[in-house]
C-alpha cells in the first residue's frame, strides 16, 4: 500500500446537471483519487439527458431511458450525492456551501454548474396552475398530465425549444397554438426561407401559428384558460408553456460575491473570481458569451477538469462554432454557424422545392462560416468540420453545395456511397456534436471493445445517445469497420425509415394485399411523407416489389446499394474486387488462365482464395471493371454476386468422388443447388454449403442452407452464420433424394424472401418466426413446398441474367463506370 499518498480533497459541486456531471466524468478519468466529491442537485433526480426531455415529452423515450449516470455510478465512484436539496449559500472565506435543508458541507474546490433559469414574459397570470417552462422533469410531467386532462395547449415562443414543446404536445394529441414575437421561426438558427419551409411543414402537421405575436395576458379563472396578444387577439388553451430564452442562473453565485455579469465570470480556466471556485456550463459567462448548447459545454467540462486534476494545468478554453439540430421526428434540419452572413460574406444557396430541401452555405475569403440546411441535413456533420477546420476551400468551391459525397466525386473518388464519404473523415472529425464524440473515439471503441451495434457504440461512447441525428453516420462508421460483419438491424414493428409510419411487415402486406406494383403506387397509397423516399426505404422496397412480381416489376438499380450498382465490392481504398462465379467451388486450367490473363493485362495487385472457395480479384480500378468483366465474360465466366443481397456461394468438400469418407456426390450436390438459385436476390447475402459426411469439411452447419450427407440420403440445416455472432445451423429434416434437396432449397429460401424484414439475415428471421413455422412450411405441409419451390423456380427465370453480360465496355449500362468529367 503507498503510505505517501497526499490527503483527498474535499470538491463540492453545486448543480447535477450535464455540464456539471461531465465535468466530474472527466475529472475521474484524470485524477480518480484526488478529491472527495460531494454532488447538490436541486431536482429529486440522478443525472440526465435534458437534451432528450423532447423526445420523452414526444413519447418516444421513457424518462429511464434518458438517465446519463444512475445511482450506481455516483456509489462506485464513492460521490455523495445529496438530490432535491439545492445549495442556497456560498460562504467563501470559511469554504463552505449551505443547503436549504441545512447542509453545510467544506470544500477544498467548488464546481459551480447550475445551468440557467427559463425567461417569462412581463405579463400576469404567470402563476396561474397549467403555466409551465421546458426545463426539467418536473415540467414534462406537468405537460403530460395536461395533454392527458385537457385539449389545447398554446407555447409562448417559436425557437428551437418552443418547436419541440409544440411538437410533443402535438404527439400526445393536444391541438397546439405557437405564438411567436418574431415573423418568422427559430429566427436565431434560420434564415427566412428555411423558416418559411419549416412553418409550411408544422402548419401541415396541425400546429397553428401566431407570429409577430407579442403576448400581452395569461388570463384564466383558477386554472390557466388562454393568452392575449397585444394586438387583441386572444387563443384559448388549458396549458401554456413558456419557451422564450433562459438566462444564466447566478443567484448563488452572486449572493457569494463572486464576479457576474450577464453569467458567472469566468476566464479561459474556468475560475471564476474566486480561484478555488470554478463554474461550467449554462450559468458561465466567457469573454462576454453565455451559453445555450451542450457541444461547448464538453469543452468547458474539459479544461475544468484539466484544472481541477492538476494546479500547474495549462488548457485554455477555446469558444468553437456551434451547430444546431430540430429534434422534431421527420424533420431534418440543421444549422452552424454565422449562417447569416454580412457583406464581407457571399452566399451559395440551393433549392429544390419538389423534394422541400434547400442549402445555404455563408462563405467568407473562400472558406466556410455559416450553413443552414433544411430537408436533407445528412451532411450537416461534413459542412460542420470544413467550418470548424476553416480552411479555404479551394476547387470543392464550386462543388459544396451538393454536399460530401458529390464533392468526394469530384474530387476523384470512385463512389458517392456515403460510407466512402465518412472514411473520408479525420479522425479528429466531430461525429456526436451532442456528446462531443469523435470519428476516432468511436472507431477506437469499435476496435477495442468488439462492437458490433449502433447501440454497443451508444453504451461505451455516448455516440448518438442524445438527439440521434448522427446514428446514421455512428451506423456508416460500423459498416466501415466491420464490412460486412455489420448488418444494419432490420426494423420489426417500428417505422420502415423516416419517410413513413409503416413497418417492414406492413408494407409487404400491403404490397400483396393491395396489388401495389411499383415503388410511387406503394409511396402512394400508404402516404409516404417524401415524394421519392430515401436511401433507407427504397432498397428495401425494390426488394420487396422484385419478390412480390417477378417478371413484372422493373428493378430499379438506383435503390440499390453501391455495391449491387456497381456489381462489384468496394474496398477501403476505394478500388474494387470482382469474384467470378465458380460452380460448387470447381474451376477450370482454361478458367484459370482467363483469370490468370486477367490479371496480367489490368495488372490488378492482389488475387485471393475466399472463404467461400472463389477467386478474388482484389484492386481493380472502376473504370477497368466492365473490361475486367467481359475478358472473364468471355472466358464463360458470370458474376459471382459477391457484393450483393443475393445468393453468394455454395461451399462444397470434395465428397464421395475423392474423399475416403464421403457417402455422396457433394460437389455435384452443390453445382445442381448453385445451378438453381445463382442470381436470386434475398432480404440479404445468402450462402449455401454442401458436405459429403458429418466430418462436415464444407462447414455446412454455419450456413443459411446447409446439406450434410448421411448414409441414408441427406441433412438439411438451417439458419446458420458464421458472422460476428456464430449461429450454428438447426437441422430442417433428412431427405434421401438430390431432386428432394433441390426443392427444399427453393422452397425454404422462397419462404424466407417472402418473409424476412429487407437486411435479416435467415438466423435471425428464423429465430424470430421459429423454426416449428419453417418446418410446418416446408416439411409438413407437401403441397405449400411445391408451390413455394415453383414460385422459386418461376421468379428465377427472370433474375438469372448475369450483370457483367449486360454491361460489357460500349453499351449505355457501363456508363456509370466512365470516371466523371472533372468538374470545372
Ligand atoms: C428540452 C430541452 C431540449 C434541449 N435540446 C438541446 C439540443 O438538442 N441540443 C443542445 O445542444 N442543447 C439542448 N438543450 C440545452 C442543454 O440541455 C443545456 O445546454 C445543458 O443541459 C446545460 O447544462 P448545464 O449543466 O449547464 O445545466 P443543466 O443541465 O440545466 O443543469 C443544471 C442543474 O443544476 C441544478 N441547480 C441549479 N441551481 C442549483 C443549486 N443552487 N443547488 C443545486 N442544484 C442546482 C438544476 O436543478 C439543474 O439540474 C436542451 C435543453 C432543454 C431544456
Ligand atoms: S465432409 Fe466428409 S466427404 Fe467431405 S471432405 Fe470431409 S470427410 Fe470427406
Amino acid at each position: 500500500m503507498d503510505t505517501h499518498m497526499p490527503p483527498r480533497q474535499k470538491l463540492v459541486v453545486v448543480g447535477n446537471g450535464m455540464a456539471g456531471m461531465r465535468t466530474v466524468d472527466e475529472l475521474l478519468k484524470r485524477a480518480p483519487l484526488k478529491y472527495d466529491i460531494t454532488v447538490f442537485g436541486a431536482e429529486p433526480h440522478v443525472n440526465y439527458d435534458r437534451i432528450m426531455l423532447s423526445s420523452v415529452l414526444a413519447g418516444e423515450k421513457d424518462l429511464e431511458q434518458i438517465v446519463i449516470n444512475p445511482r450506481s455510478w455516483y456509489d462506485e465512484n464513492g460521490i455523495d450525492l445529496i438530490v432535491g436539496d439545492a445549495v442556497v449559500a456560498i460562504d467563501t472565506a470559511a469554504r463552505t456551501v449551505t443547503s436549504a435543508a441545512g447542509r453545510v458541507v467544506a470544500y477544498d474546490k467548488l464546481l459551480l454548474a447550475t445551468g440557467s433559469r427559463p425567461i417569462a414574459p412581463p405579463v400576469p397570470g404567470l402563476d396561474l396552475p397549467g403555466v409551465c417552462a421546458f426545463r426539467d422533469i418536473a415540467d414534462v410531467n406537468t405537460m403530460i398530465q395536461a395533454s392527458e386532462q385537457h385539449s389545447r395547449a398554446i407555447v409562448i415562443g417559436g425557437g428551437l425549444l418552443g418547436l419541440e414543446a409544440a411538437n410533443g404536445l402535438l404527439r400526445r394529441g393536444m391541438q397546439v397554438a405557437v405564438v411567436h414575437l418574431m415573423g418568422t421561426l427559430m429566427e436565431r438558427q434560420l434564415d427566412k426561407a428555411a423558416a418559411e419551409l419549416l412553418q409550411r411543414e408544422l402548419d401541415e402537421r396541425g400546429m397553428n401559428f401566431f407570429t409577430n405575436g407579442q403576448t400581452e395576458a395569461i388570463f384564466g379563472d383558477g386554472r390557466v384558460q388562454g393568452v392575449r396578444l397585444a394586438d387583441g387577439r386572444e387563443i384559448p388553451g388549458d396549458l401554456v408553456v413558456l419557451a422564450i430564452g433562459i438566462r444564466p442562473n447566478v443567484d448563488l453565485a452572486k449572493a457569494a460575491g463572486l464576479a457576474i455579469n450577464r453569467g458567472v465570470e469566468v476566464g479561459d480556466d474556468m475560475r471564476t473570481s474566486v480561484p478555488e471556485i470554478f463554474a461550467v456550463g449554462e450559468c458561465v459567462e466567457h469573454r462576454g458569451k453565455t451559453y445555450g448548447l451542450v457541444a461547448p459545454l464538453w469543452d468547458m467540462a474539459k479544461v475544468c477538469a484539466d484544472h481541477l486534476a492538476r494546479e500547474d494545468a495549462v488548457s485554455d478554453y477555446v469558444p468553437a462554432a456551434m451547430a444546431t439540430r430540430l429534434k422534431v421526428t421527420g424533420i431534418d434540419l440543421f444549422s452552424a454557424g454565422d449562417f447569416i452572413g454580412d457583406e464581407t460574406t457571399e452566399e451559395v444557396v440551393f433549392r429544390d422545392a419538389a423534394r422541400n430541401t434547400y442549402k445555404r452555405l455563408v462563405l467568407r475569403d473562400d472558406t466556410l462560416v455559416g450553413a443552414v440546411l433544411y430537408g436533407d441535413a445528412q451532411d450537416g456533420g461534413w459542412y460542420f468540420q470544413l467550418l470548424r477546420e476553416g480552411k479555404p476551400l479551394g476547387s470543392l468551391r464550386d462543388t459544396v453545395i451538393f454536399g460530401q459525397a458529390f464533392g468526394n466525386l469530384a474530387a476523384g473518388a470512385p463512389t458517392a456511397d456515403p460510407t466512402v464519404a465518412v472514411a473520408a473523415l479525420p479522425d479528429a472529425a466531430e461525429i456526436c456534436g451532442c456528446n462531443g464524440v469523435c470519428k476516432g473515439k468511436i472507431l477506437g471503441a469499435i476496435a477495442e471493445h468488439g462492437l458490433t451495434t449502433p447501440e454497443g457504440v451508444r453504451a461505451r461512447t455516448k455516440a448518438s445517445a442524445s438527439c440521434g441525428s448522427c446514428t446514421p453516420q455512428v451506423e456508416q462508421l460500423l459498416t466501415l469497420a466491420l464490412g460486412d460483419g455489420y448488418a444494419a438491424k432490420p426494423a420489426g414493428e417500428k417505422p420502415m425509415c423516416k419517410c413513413t409510419s409503416h413497418s417492414h411487415d406492413q408494407v409487404r402486406r400491403a404490397i400483396t394485399g393491395q396489388a401495389l406494383r411499383t415503388m410511387p403506387e406503394v409511396m402512394g397509397a400508404l402516404g409516404w411523407t417524401t415524394p421519392d423516399g430515401c436511401h433507407v426505404c427504397r432498397p428495401a422496397l425494390n426488394f420487396y416489389l422484385l419478390v412480390a412480381w417477378p417478371g413484372e416489376y422493373v428493378d430499379d438499380q438506383q435503390s440499390r446499394f453501391v455495391n449491387e450498382r456497381m456489381h462489384a465490392n468496394i474496398q477501403k481504398d476505394g478500388t474494387y474486387s470482382v469474384i467470378p462465379r465458380m460452380w460448387g467451388g470447381l474451376t477450370t486450367a482454361d478458367e484459370l488462365r482467363a483469370i490468370a490473363d486477367v490479371v496480367d493485362k489490368y495488372a490488378i495487385p492482389t488475387v485471393k482464395v475466399t472463404g467461400g472457395q472463389r477467386i478474388d480479384l482484389l484492386g481493380v480500378k472502376r473504370e477497368q471493371l466492365p473490361h475486367v468483366w467481359k475478358d472473364l465474360n468471355d472466358a464463360g465466366m458470370v458474376s459471382g454476386h459477391a457484393y450483393g443481397k443475393a445468393l453468394r456461394t455454395v461451399k462444397t468438400c470434395v465428397g464421395s468422388e475423392w474423399c475416403r469418407f464421403g457417402t455422396q456426390d457433394s460437389t455435384g450436390m452443390g453445382v445442381k443447388l448453385e445451378r438453381m438459385t445463382w442470381g436470386s436476390w434475398h432480404a440479404h447475402k445468402v450462402k449455401l454449403a454442401v458436405s459429403g459426411c458429418p466430418r462436415n469439411c464444407a462447414e455446412a452447419t454455419i450456413k443459411d442452407f446447409g446439406v450434410v450427407a448421411v448414409d441414408s440420403g441427406w441433412e438439411l440445416h438451417v439458419g446458420g452464420n458464421g458472422g460476428i455472432h456464430v449461429r450454428a445451423t438447426d437441422l430442417l429434416c433428412k431427405v434421401t433424394t438430390e431432386e428432394e434437396v433441390l426443392e427444399y432449397c427453393g422452397a425454404y429460401l422462397q419462404l424466407y424472401r417472402e418473409e424476412a424484414r429487407y437486411l435479416e439475415r435467415t438466423a435471425p428471421w428464423l429465430e424470430r418466426v421459429g423454426l416449428a413455422h419453417v418446418k410446418a412450411r416446408v416439411v409438413e405441409d407437401e403441397a405449400g413446398r411445391r408451390a413455394l419451390h415453383a414460385k422459386f423456380l418461376h421468379a428465377q427465370t427472370f433474375s438469372q441474367n448475369d450483370p457483367w453480360a449486360e454491361r460489357a465496355p460500349g453499351a449505355d449500362a457501363a456508363a456509370p463506370f466512365r470516371t466523371l468529367a472533372t468538374v470545372e
